[in-house]
């Protein structure tokens, strides 16, 4: 297919002409949406062979495969990335679970951060071994337990980061290195750095994964997932976590996410912008207990963010001076900042998570790890999505909310 592209173009210009072009039926100058399930096939035997081809993505025969729209996408996410080809799926979980299942097989051992997106951490710590994959989830922001869980038959590591949903930050470089000496393959949730302000493949990762329903489509109103990688892993990915496992993309929601990713560098510079103003005021008013941003010199990870990230993106963490029941109140007094899951859309969104609900999602958790992270979280943090709304508006939600709280 044709895409309007030329690689010497700055992001703000790939993102409004990446994966864009002039329909050729009608001339139309933005991509319609092609919600058909089935395609017409040739009738040349040739032909036909080359179209059913799981590698031939200018073709198409049906839409669990590949259609037009969601492929206007993964030509446009791959450009972003860097990458060689890229395959979108239904949500960021369909885009995690193409890849492990495609990637990892019975006997293969995976070492995955083990803090992570909840549907992730079951997946690898849970799921994964019930069909037989020996899981080692670490805290991947500490290289020496990378080091030290990251044996030579080790076939997959999996990192998060930025990490959720304390904002983990893990050094992607210096895990490259540790996996590609093993022999494994580096595959990168990077879903929180809203893709504009990390460079996730040329920091060394083989593949990187999105949930586009996040900073991607920004705009939230739909679901999409992304893995870009190597157009041999992309190609496997397709044909047994796509055609297989069904994680196909919505034409519909691919459009959306498609015209979401217009304005993403916009969007992130806003998310980043409003990210360190608010860490900043939050760290400085009496009442609250603690913020983890990693834009902030407090941050641990703060020097890594520093050197692998262009902006700190728009999620960081903090709880109050109070009880459980006093955040709920301080929730409640807010009027902008909307309370709901989700993150990396244009509204801000919070989300409180009590320690011990962290700790009964995650499973099996030993005292040395309730301990650690307890001492990060106290008894619980909130998860704060800072949207694009005008600063000074959100700070002085957060002030009267704040005020309110004894
Ligand atoms: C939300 C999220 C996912 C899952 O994405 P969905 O689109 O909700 O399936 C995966 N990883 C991270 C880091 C996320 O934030």
């Amino acid at each position: 297919m044709s895409t309007n592209f030329n690689p010497e173009w700055k992001l703000g210009t790939q993102c409004v002409h990446a994966g864009e072009g002039v329909d050729s039926d009608t001339k139309a100058i933005r991509r319609p949406i092609h919600m058909a399930n089935s395609y017409s096939l040739p009738h040349d035997l040739g032909e036909l062979i080359k179209s059913l081809s799981i590698e031939d993505t200018d073709h198409f025969n049906y839409t669990r495969e590949l259609s037009p729209t969601p492929r206007f996408l993964e030509e446009r996410l791959a450009l972003l990335e860097g990458g060689e080809d890229c395959v979108v799926t239904a949500s960021g979980m369909g885009a995690v679970a193409a890849t492990l299942f495609t990637l990892l097989g019975a006997g293969d051992r995976l070492v995955a951060s083990e803090i992570c997106y909840t549907g992730t951490q079951k997946l690898a710590g849970f799921h994964l071994p019930r069909f037989g994959v020996l899981t080692t989830q670490v805290d991947t922001s500490d290289l020496d337990a990378v080091r030290a869980a990251v044996t030579p038959g080790t076939k997959l590591v999996f990192v998060e980061t930025p990490g959720n949903p304390i904002v983990q930050i893990s050094d992607i470089a210096a895990i490259a290195n540790i996996a590609h000496d093993a022999g494994a393959l580096l595959v990168v949730d990077a879903t929180w750095s809203g893709l504009v302000t990390q460079k996730t493949l040329a920091l060394g990762a083989d593949v990187v994964i999105h949930s586009a329903t996040k900073f991607i489509n920004g705009h939230g109103d739909s679901l999409g997932g992304a893995v870009i990688g190597p157009k041999k892993l992309m190609t496997e990915i397709r044909e047994y976590g796509i055609v297989h496992l069904g994680a196909c993309a919505s034409p519909f929601n691919a459009w959306l996410i498609m015209r979401g990713s217009v304005t993403l560098p916009l969007r992130m510079k806003q998310h980043c912008e409003n990210g360190i103003r608010i860490a900043e005021f939050l760290e400085s008013h009496p009442k609250v207990l603690s913020v983890r941003y990693p834009g902030l010199k407090s941050h641990p990870g703060h020097e890594v963010a520093k050197k692998q990230m262009n902006g700190y993106s728009g999620m960081l963490n903090f709880n109050l001076k109070a009880d459980m029941m006093q955040h709920f109140e301080f929730l409640k007094r807010l009027n902008i900042i909307t309370y709901a899951v989700s993150l990396g859309h244009d509204q801000s969104l919070i989300y409180y998570m009590p320690t011990d609900f962290f700790f009964a999602d995650w499973g099996v958790m030993n005292d040395a790890q309730k301990a650690k992270y307890r001492a990060i979280m106290g008894e619980g943090i909130f998860r704060f999505s800072v949207g694009i709304e005008d600063a000074e508006d959100l700070i002085g939600d957060l002030s009267r909310a704040l005020d309110a709280v004894p």
